[in-house]
């Protein structure tokens, strides 16, 4: 398999806190990882420190050759624009529409001309199914909508992988299916995808692998049915007992 992001003894601390105490994973292309795990865990440092949104303690973040831990800022701004990202609160732009929200960085970051930018960004739009959208703006939308629409923009990017932090824990339950089905598309188009969720029957059908995270490690990886049917540690079953 191609590896798309290698993580390497990383470690992050805030001042005392030891948020990530020793990662080595590897994220191979294609695949779609969901990581799992309680609350405080440390599951959105983790997705930071993968882009470098937080400067990791120590450890390496391999990704296209290069240790983006210990590269110059303009370097890192390169590529970061493979790695798309995707928040809980859609970090929409509210004085713009739909369709300029997407085209934005594509003109701005990568110097792509208006007319390209708006073909694509339309095309996008279908696909998330919000064609009808483009011309409205974020706050008139439904929260399932913006987050199909944070989904499109980062798309828009043409990145290699995205990481997407709880896409859904901010959606009223209504809601929640209409994004799953978007990221399940992606999942099958074969973009590479690491989710952190709360929604367990999405892993349990997209996942390739489910990493669960606890005290600061990733505790168990594994098959969704491994994890899910099968959970080693005390911990990973702790915590499945709950939230299943
Ligand atoms: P999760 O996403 O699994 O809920 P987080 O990564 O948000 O966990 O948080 C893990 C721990 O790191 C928590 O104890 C939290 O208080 C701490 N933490 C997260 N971000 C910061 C920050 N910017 N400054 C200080 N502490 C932080
Ligand atoms: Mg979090």
């Amino acid at each position: 398999m191609d590896k798309m992001i290698e993580i390497k003894n990383l470690k992050k601390n805030y001042g005392k806190n030891e948020v990530l105490k020793d990662i080595t994973e590897t994220v191979d292309k294609g695949q779609v990882i969901c990581v799992i795990g309680p609350s405080g865990s440390g599951k959105s440092t983790f997705l930071r420190c993968l882009n470098v949104l937080e400067k990791p303690t120590s450890g390496k973040i391999i990704f296209d050759g290069q240790d983006l831990a210990h590269i110059s800022e303009k370097q890192l701004n390169v590529l970061r624009e493979k790695m798309g990202m995707v928040f809980q609160g859609f970090n929409l732009f509210p004085n713009m529409s739909v369709l300029e929200n997407i085209k934005l960085a594509p003109m701005k970051v990568k110097n792509v001309d208006e007319k390209t930018a708006r073909e694509r960004g339309k095309e996008l739009l279908d696909k998330v199914g919000l064609l009808d959208k483009a011309d409205q703006f974020p706050d008139s939308l439904s929260g399932g909508q913006k987050q199909r629409v944070a989904i499109a923009r980062a798309l828009a990017m043409d990145p290699e992988v995205i990481l997407f932090d709880e896409p859904t824990s901010a959606l009223d339950p209504e809601m929640v299916g209409e994004v799953l089905k978007v990221m399940q598309d992606l999942a099958d188009s074969g973009m590479t995808m690491v989710v952190v969720t709360h929604e367990m029957g999405f892993a349990r059908e997209v996942a390739d692998e489910v990493w669960f995270m606890a005290d600061g490690y990733v505790q168990e990886i594994g098959s969704p049915e491994e994890i899910f049917e099968h959970p080693k540690s005390a911990r990973a079953k702790d915590f499945l007992a709950k939230v299943l």
